[in-house]
């Protein structure tokens, strides 16, 4: 059980991380969700349609596993339940990043699947990043057309809505998503350049490798 001093730090981690992603055009207007795990049934997470941007600790809410608010005013994101099946899932997974940032999602947008072949450390710490068929956002739908992703993927696509990223912290779910949205810039940019070249096959095996241990 969390109390005190820790819960503040984590409230206020939420905030910075907020903050940033907003800073980073990743989270406009109130857009977005963020949420870490305190125990088997326990959560923080982000309210309802308030920029991210501004948040104050005060504002995150404590949740249960359920989706019931224990301490705070407000509504839970309306993401609630795409977090919450993130934790039922992966018992390594304690904090969950859902953005909208541009390049990530212009990908969304297409029928086009992100490269996972093109940069050698986006590879080995975040993987293979598919993406999951369209669901209206913020309905159960979001949640169970992502699910068989959250299984095996640290970061996922949401078709023609945005990306989420799972991590074993708060920090560890935001640098995946800066790297979702970086992997993104750099697949759109060597497009419109001529002679794309991709990590070979056999190097690609060593760097999935690499990855696997990074991991886990
Ligand atoms: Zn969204």
């Amino acid at each position: 059980m969390l109390f005190g001093y820790k819960m503040f730090k984590l409230r206020q981690k939420i905030c910075d991380i907020g903050n940033r992603l907003w800073m980073m055009s990743m989270l406009p207007a109130g857009d977005g969700n963020i949420s870490v795990r305190l125990d088997n049934n326990r959560y923080l997470i982000t309210p309802s349609g308030i920029s991210k941007g501004f948040l104050e600790p005060g504002q995150i809410l404590l949740i249960d596993g359920s989706g019931k608010v224990l301490d705070g005013k407000g509504t839970p994101s309306s993401e609630i339940i795409m977090h919450l099946v993130a934790y039922r899932l992966r018992g390594d997974v304690n904090a969950v990043v859902h953005a909208h940032p541009p390049y990530a999602t212009s990908f969304s947008c297409t029928n086009n699947t992100l490269p996972d072949n093109l940069i050698s450390e986006g590879i080995i710490k975040v993987g293979k990043i598919p993406t999951a068929p369209f669901a209206i956002p913020s309905s159960k739908d979001t949640a169970e057309a992502v699910a068989p992703y959250f299984r095996q993927y640290n970061a996922v696509l949401l078709k023609n809505h945005g990306a989420v990223s799972l991590g074993k912290d708060l920090d560890d779910a935001f640098l995946k998503m800066e790297l979702v949205e970086h992997i993104s810039k750099i697949a759109i940019l060597t497009n419109l350049i001529d002679n794309l070249q991709q990590i070979p096959e056999d190097k690609m095996k060593e760097l999935l490798e690499l990855a696997r241990k990074f991991n886990t």
